[in-house]
């Protein structure tokens, strides 16, 4: 494979914009070599500037649960291009849009659109806050909710228990107000809240994790983490930015029944455009401008085109009645079928998988929270990477990311994908 015309665009756009992309997984930094510019997409494949076609099992990280430019999605947006592309104004498919995403969370009552995940998550905790009086709130350790300054917080070191920034640039006291516990284990959120019994407004988590890999949580987990909530008098905000839409119609809300105060969503909602939204429990909702006293605002929150895409990719995943069990068989035939090529190759890894939402870690570990996961080789990971790659599949580039199988990836484009990844086990230098 000739990855020319990428290297070239790659050293010209490292001139112009940080690390010559707008995303940071996206520069293939924990990979190595080039990342490769995509020309076009059409379904489950991809094109790159070098005419190298792959099977995309990246999915723009989650949005494209369709595939790629998917006919019925491409007219409503052209058709609502048509008629302009922002009134600042309120239109009629924002009530459409609002419906089509309750119908599928039936215990949310109200809905506000904004622009990505990242200012859903930032929005429903500035409204946890305000609704409890309360400043702190609690994250797990490798749950990634964007990147507003409050969220990019580790675990304190030691003794300490409230965060550390994660990011240059965010203020200690910033981060003092974010408490980290670690995944599936309920004791660290106790305790959290036994040191603060009265100050910590929120819960927010993954339902599933997938941005350290997917983790899945255990059903004492959920539960409790609700208990927790409603002792302390807390909001449970439940990020279902990646999992929304895609682990269930109601994302994982549905699939294990959890009962969250607040929700965010993201990714799929805007039908590959750029729109986030937080929703929940009507009593915390009329507490948002301009109803309650929590401001927040967008000059192109519920924009005509991101509706119009968002209403029709919903259209088209009603259409289909088997739509979550194609996705659950493409996904489980692709985890057994990864298993047991890595086993013909002696590669020691396990696979976690909800839906179709998928993580090889290399490690034998079981993997349940961030240090598990931690455990995984990223050597190994980058020479599997690279050994799909050059076979035309394009797996997201980090050890520690889900790859996400659409609607329209065959059972053939499975298999495809499975025989490239027993060739490139194969060549892994154990
Ligand atoms: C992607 C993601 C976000 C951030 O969404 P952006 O649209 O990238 O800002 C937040 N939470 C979760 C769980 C995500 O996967």
């Amino acid at each position: 494979m000739n990855f020319d015309k990428s290297k070239e665009l790659f050293q010209k756009a490292n001139k112009l914009i940080p690390g010559g992309v707008n995303s940071p997984v996206r520069a293939f930094g924990s990979v190595g070599g080039t990342p490769v510019f995509i020309k076009k997409a059409k379904a489950s494949r991809l094109w790159d500037e070098d005419d190298n076609e792959y099977i995309d099992m990246v999915s723009s990280w989650g949005p494209m649960i369709l595939g790629h430019a998917q006919e019925d999605v491409i007219k409503a947006i052209q058709n609502a291009a048509s008629k302009s592309t922002s009134f600042g104004a309120p239109t009629q498919n924002e009530i459409v849009l609002a419906q089509a995403v309750l119908k599928k969370y039936p215990k949310a009552e109200q809905i506000r659109f904004v622009n990505s995940g990242t200012e859903a998550t930032m929005s429903a905790i500035r409204l946890a806050r305000a609704a409890t009086g309360r400043d702190y709130f609690i994250k797990f350790a490798g749950n990634y909710h964007g990147h507003a300054d409050q969220l990019l917080v580790a675990a304190g070191s030691g003794a300490i228990t409230t965060g550390v920034p994660s990011s240059a640039g965010v203020p200690n006291d910033t981060a003092k107000t974010t408490l980290v516990a670690n995944y599936n284990d309920l004791g660290s959120v106790e305790k959290l809240f036994l040191e603060r019994p009265d100050e910590i407004a929120a819960i927010i988590l993954e339902p599933v994790v997938g941005n350290m890999g997917v983790v899945e949580p255990s059903p004492e987990f959920l539960t409790g983490l609700r208990n927790l909530a409603d002792r302390y008098s807390a909001v449970l905000i439940v990020d279902e930015v990646m999992t929304g839409f895609r682990l269930a119609a109601g994302g994982a809300i549905e699939r294990y029944n959890i009962d969250a105060d607040i929700v965010c969503w993201g990714k799929i909602i805007g039908g590959g455009l750029p729109v986030g939204a937080y929703g929940g429990k009507a009593k915390f909702m009329k507490q948002v401008s301009p109803v309650g006293k929590v401001y927040q605002a967008g000059t192109l929150s519920g924009n005509p085109l991101a509706m119009a895409a968002g209403i029709e990719t919903f259209n088209q995943i009603d259409k289909q009645p088997d739509f979550y069990e194609v996705l659950e068989a493409r996904g489980n035939r692709l985890e057994q079928g990864l298993l047991k090529a890595a086993k013909n190759s002696n590669v020691p890894i396990t696979i976690n998988r909800v839906g179709s939402m998928i993580t090889v870690f290399f490690s034998e570990q079981k993997v349940v929270d961030l240090k598990t996961a931690s455990s995984s080789d990223k050597e190994q990971f980058k020479q599997w990477f690279h050994g799909l790659l050059k076979r035309g599949i394009y797996w997201p580039a980090s050890a520690f990311e889900a790859a996400f199988i659409s609607y329209s990836h065959s059972e053939a484009e499975i298999d495809q994908v499975i025989a490239a990844a027993e060739q490139a086990f194969a060549e892994i230098k154990l």
